[in-house]
């Protein structure tokens, strides 16, 4: 069988759908749904999807990019771009999954769906490492499991594929049918089923139902009893079933789960006798993603001996890459675990959004893109780096080094990453972005530990996958056409600076705002070209902030006249902020300057208005709302005044990330984003809707044990009237863990067990009572998640979320994790 070929008048043919074509031939290989991330520019389709934002607003940088094809809702772009071609249709993602469907179609190859609320992505990458070597596998790249991601998915399909395997996620009723229909799965997974709420389903029998609409025609299906209690047996999906558990009869019964050292043997009934397998893992997920595997293995046929040997050389699976600081001031961008065409596309945009140093260097081992021509295959990896501004590559392997000369930048090859590692010493890295992606058996895991900084034991994770979630949700809160300022003062409410900055620069907010000139600085050092307010500008600031374009908030007469004063006779239309005091009574210009203001504002042809602003005091909390109301009509006369005199109407914005969903008729022009973004908002109840951003965690030291009566650190304050036992962890006042949380007030996770710290906090370390749990030196204590939230941490001190995070010192590392 050939590989099916689509110009675009096939395409329009299979959409059944009219088209303005000026090239009928030209021929698409890829569907892009964003024209952020282009691989083949004239090959590539462009659907204008319209999910959180209007893709048609995307056409232009995508006709910049050399895009020339477009499926459309909208007619009017076709006049405008008399050289592309267009097909036009009532819905651009339907009209995506229609023509994957068709593609799906066109094989016949045997495919593996997924579905359930946890372990789909590991599952399937776990399949993949245990059948790749009996079969062509394409997969899902990453998680696309969404009605978006599995059409993108299944387009990847080709001729020498032999097996599909794919997973499908959903959000709420209805969207299951779609995605079978282009999946078409002969052998249904169903992981696990989670709290209905969580996923946006009335009830879990409800969210199981649609989930297994996935496998209405499937031929095995392969689950847990333990998750389809809500279901009669002979409602279940498949031909055939088969099932494990832990707790009930099953076809696979587990009888015994023994950990050790890192590893774990699971021990079986199946067929009547007793089998054991070997997992290189021992946490309680990776367990049940191994039992799903080793049920999977079985049901296909594979012996239990079979199953056993490929299970125990199961690795590890990082969906994410990490942004971590490099030696010699580097950036390094880690995603040494897989590599493939499509991952290494995503981490190269990755490579692209971070502007902090000018050389981009990309250490990459060669790929197994099994049934594809290496120099086809290089060919386009070359061009791929190439468009995506690539410095140096270094390629490690004895393939790609064939294909030296198709890279036309600096270049060098070793023969494996051995090597690579003695080259080392003599090779120079330094201010520079270097991304690190190997193929798993190069285990390019070594040559980031050479690159990274040693990691001090405490650790901030940040994911920055959740930050633009929260993004996500707020613009879909706001009205079309409002813009957004992000705040990114106190590094990112604590999270980063320019990582951060750089992050949003790509998902194009309108503004970034900082506290000081500095924050602004080292922001357009590292490549931020977005406009920056600057909302305490020292006068000592002026010029650096006039040199590095940055924008000042202008508060008073005094400043107004320094500003002035300090820009040159050059400078016209410099952009200002004025910020008015509305009620706050901080900074900003009160009622009675305005007459004052005005007067100045008339001859000052140097600069800008570019906005006028003020600041709610209790937005989200609904006992003020008669005083938040007096602030929004204050700031209205105010600001209509002073636009009356000006010759261009600057933005007006009141509302912070509380004023966003509680006041939307505060939205005005613009609004400030700040603690929303990071996951918190106190309008929300529980946060709903936000997602957490940040994880930090540090390390057991030591574990001690105690007599009765025996005390615990300065000032003997941590008492053992019973004695017990205690484990001092690596992180203290000094690294922002208030000396409030000592003595039993603040708790950590250890081991998902919640222990209180004993004692006083000291300025490096903290002391835990682990009484009765069983902790080793070297384990993991969180001080802060998801389940343990900072906004119980504020509650245990009194403060507020802002206050815990931007308390984290810089000492305490930071590390960035993108999917
Ligand atoms: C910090 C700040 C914000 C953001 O407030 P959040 O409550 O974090 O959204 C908005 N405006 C001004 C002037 C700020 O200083």
């Amino acid at each position: 069988m050939q590989n099916p070929i689509y110009t675009i008048s096939r395409i329009a043919e299979i959409l059944n759908a009219d088209a303005r074509l000026v090239d009928k031939q030209a021929f698409i290989q890829y569907l892009v749904i964003d024209s952020r991330s282009v691989l083949v520019p004239e090959n590539s389709l462009f659907f204008a999807l319209s999910s959180h934002r209007d893709g048609h607003g995307f056409i232009k940088d995508a006709y910049h990019k050399q895009i020339r094809n477009f499926v459309i809702t909208e007619e009017k772009y076709i006049n405008e771009y008399p050289d592309c071609n267009f097909i036009r249709v009532d819905d651009a993602l339907k009209a995506l999954q229609n023509l994957t469907v068709y593609h799906r179609n066109q094989f016949d190859l045997k495919t593996i769906g997924i579905t359930g609320s946890n372990g789909k992505t590991i599952v399937k990458e776990w399949l993949y490492q245990l059948l790749a070597a009996d079969y062509n596998i394409v997969r899902s790249p990453k998680s696309y499991n969404s009605q978006i991601g599995v059409p993108l998915s299944v387009w990847q399909i080709d001729t020498d594929n032999t097996l599909g395997i794919f997973e499908a996620g959903i959000s709420a009723v209805n969207e299951m049918e779609t995605l079978a229909e282009i999946i078409q799965p002969q052998i249904g997974i169903l992981t696990n089923i989670g709290e209905a709420h969580a996923e946006g389903f009335s009830s879990k029998g409800e969210k199981l139902k649609e989930k297994l609409k996935l496998f209405a025609a499937a031929e095995l299906f392969i689950y847990s009893p333990d998750y389809v209690s809500e279901i009669n047996f002979q409602d279940l999906p498949g031909k055939k079933q088969f099932s494990w558990s832990s707790t009930q009869s099953a076809d696979l019964r587990i009888i015994a789960v023994e950990s050790l050292e890192g590893n774990c043997r699971l021990r079986a009934i199946y067929q009547d006798r007793e089998i054991a397998c070997m997992l290189p893992f021992n946490d309680r997920a990776s367990i049940e993603n191994g039992t799903i595997c080793w049920a999977t293995l079985l049901a296909l046929g594979y012996s239990a001996e079979q199953a056993d040997l490929r299970l125990e050389k199961l690795s590890h699976v990082s969906m994410r890459l990490e942004l971590k600081n490099g030696i010699n001031q580097c950036s390094i961008i880690d995603d040494s675990y897989s590599a493939d065409i499509s991952s290494l596309a995503i981490a190269l945009d990755f490579l692209n959004q971070q502007n902090q140093h000018p050389k981009k260097t990309v250490i990459l081992s060669e790929l197994f893109e099994t049934g594809r021509d290496d120099l086809d295959l290089y060919s386009e990896i070359a061009d791929l780096l190439a468009q995506k501004k690539v410095n140096r590559l270094i390629g490690i392997g004895t393939h790609i080094a064939k294909y030296a000369q198709r890279f036309k930048f600096e270049t060098q090859f070793f023969e494996d990453t051995n090597a690579f590692i003695d080259a080392f010493p003599a090779l120079h890295f330094n201010h520079e972005t270097i991304l690190v992606k190997g193929a798993r058996r190069f285990e390019f895991g070594r040559i980031s530990k050479l690159l990274t900084q040693k990691i001090h034991d405490t650790v901030l994770e940040i994911d920055l996958n959740a930050m633009v979630g929260n993004l996500q949700f707020y613009r879909s809160k706001i009205k079309p056409g409002v813009k957004i300022m992000a705040m990114v003062k106190a590094f990112s409410y604590g999270s980063g600076s320019f990582e951060i900055a750089n992050l949003l620069q790509f998902h194009k907010v309108d503004y970034l705002a900082v506290a000081y000139a500095d924050e602004g600085i080292a922001l357009r050092k590292a490549g931020i070209t977005l406009p920056i307010m600057v909302m305490s500008p020292e006068e000592s600031a002026f010029e650096a902030i006039i040199k590095h374009n940055l924008e000042p908030e202008i508060y008073s007469l005094e400043i107004f006249n320094s500003f002035l004063k300090a820009l040159s006779d050059q400078n016209y239309d410099y952009p200002i902020h004025l910020k008015i005091d509305s009620g706050m009574h901080r900074l900003g210009f009160d009622e009675q300057d305005i007459d004052k203001l005005s007067e100045l504002l008339k001859d000052a042809q140097q600069i800008k208005v570019q906005s006028i602003f003020s600041h709610l005091v209790a937005s989200g909390a609904s006992e003020h709302d008669g005083f938040t109301q007096q602030q929004i009509d204050k700031f209205n006369l105010i600001a209509n005044k002073l636009t009356a005199i000006l010759s261009c109407k600057p933005l007006l914005h009141i509302a912070n990330t509380s004023g966003i969903s509680r006041w939307p008729d505060a939205q005005m022009d613009m609004v400030r984003l700040g603690i929303g973004l990071y996951g918190f908002d106190s309008a929300l109840s529980n946060n709903r809707g936000l997602q957490t951003t940040m994880v930090l965690k540090t390390t057991v030291t030591q574990i001690k044990t105690l007599d009765a009566g025996e005390t615990v650190g300065y000032s003997r304050s941590g008492v053992m009237p019973n004695g017990g036992k205690i484990a001092t962890v690596k992180i203290g006042y000094a690294d922002g863990y208030s000396r409030a949380f000592g003595n039993g007030i603040g708790k950590m996770l250890i081991n998902g067990y919640l222990v209180p710290t004993i004692g006083s906090i000291c300025m490096d370390m903290t002391m835990l009572d682990i009484t009765g749990i069983d902790v080793k030196p070297g384990d993991e204590a969180i001080v802060f998640n998801q389940e343990h939230s900072i906004i119980e941490l504020a509650k245990q001190i009194n403060t507020i979320p802002y206050e815990i995070l931007t308390n984290i010192s810089q000492r305490v590392k930071r590390v960035y994790f993108y999917e």
